[in-house]
């Protein structure tokens, strides 16, 4: 069977000229509208260097916020979009036939010093997220959800530290860095339409190394820790374990438990 699809799992934090606003998010930041614009470019840019490489499908999911924020009529025709929000399953579609899943847009977790937009999931709602032990961001869950489908991490794009977080967990992979973090609300930028030339170049060696790349994943069944922000949210969370209890409560903010699999983290 040929494996010659690709999913490139697009957030909007990562992109180039992406930052937060003062007390704010990125949703409230006045280059919102550009930052979904430039978020549709770098994640055609990868496509691009997919189909030019020989994909036979890519698959854009829009996965920032609600789902809807890229420009669809400005991405290679060619791609296929997932879009919107309240998905039965994190990937649909997701099979043996994929040969890599890239990170587009994503950003460091949360309780990571200086890095623009850093968060897990909600920046109001958790402080940390560990798995095993050894706390964790979305590009890592999302990996490893992945790796449960036999595919692995091929490429990530985004700013400085948050490419220092890919490169620890998917030493494999690809990488480009479109800003270096400065804080939440500032960042230095490398101009868009190079940082789209650099995503173009580095896809393209993604998929020239795809023997050298490898599966994400967590020893099952998992040790989840949820360290909340609230006390209150901690305490009113609905996590389950693998035997349908409750998560334990350690101390007031942090719910802890053991899950099957990755994919029953939420
Ligand atoms: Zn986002």
């Amino acid at each position: 069977m040929a494996r010659d699809r690709y999913f490139i799992a697009v957030d909007c934090e990562g992109v180039a000229c992406a930052v937060g606003k003062p007390g704010g998010t990125l949703n409230d930041s006045a280059n919102y509208a550009f930052v979904q614009k430039q978020a549709t470019r770098e994640a055609d840019a990868a496509a691009r260097a997919l189909f030019d490489a020989g994909a036979s499908q890519v698959i854009v999911c829009d996965g920032h916020s609600s789902g809807i924020n890229l420009s669809y009529d400005l991405l290679d025709p060619r791609c296929d979009i997932m879009l919107g929000s309240g998905y039965p399953e994190r990937f649909p579609t997701m099979d043996e036939r994929v040969a890599g899943l890239l990170f587009i847009g994503f950003h460091s977790r949360e309780n990571t010093k200086t890095a623009t937009l850093a968060h897990s999931y909600s920046s109001e709602t958790y402080q940390w997220i560990k798995v095993n032990g050894v706390e964790v961001g979305e590009m890592e869950i999302d990996a490893a959800i992945a790796g449960r489908y036999g595919v692995p991490v091929i490429f990530a794009a985004s700013d400085d530290i948050t490419v220092s977080q890919a490169q620890a967990a998917f030493p494999w992979a690809q990488t480009v860095t479109t800003k270096r973090s400065l804080g939440w609300t500032s960042a230095l930028c490398k101009h868009p339409a190079r940082v789209c030339d650099e995503i173009y170049a580095g896809v393209t060696r993604a998929v020239a190394r795809l023997s050298d790349m490898q599966l994400f994943g967590f020893e099952e069944p998992l040790c989840a820790e949820f360290r909340y922000k609230r006390m209150d949210a901690a305490a009113a969370a609905l996590h389950v374990d693998m035997h349908g209890e409750p998560f334990a409560q350690p101390d007031p903010f942090t719910r802890a438990g053991t899950i099957a699999s990755i994919l029953r983290l939420f």
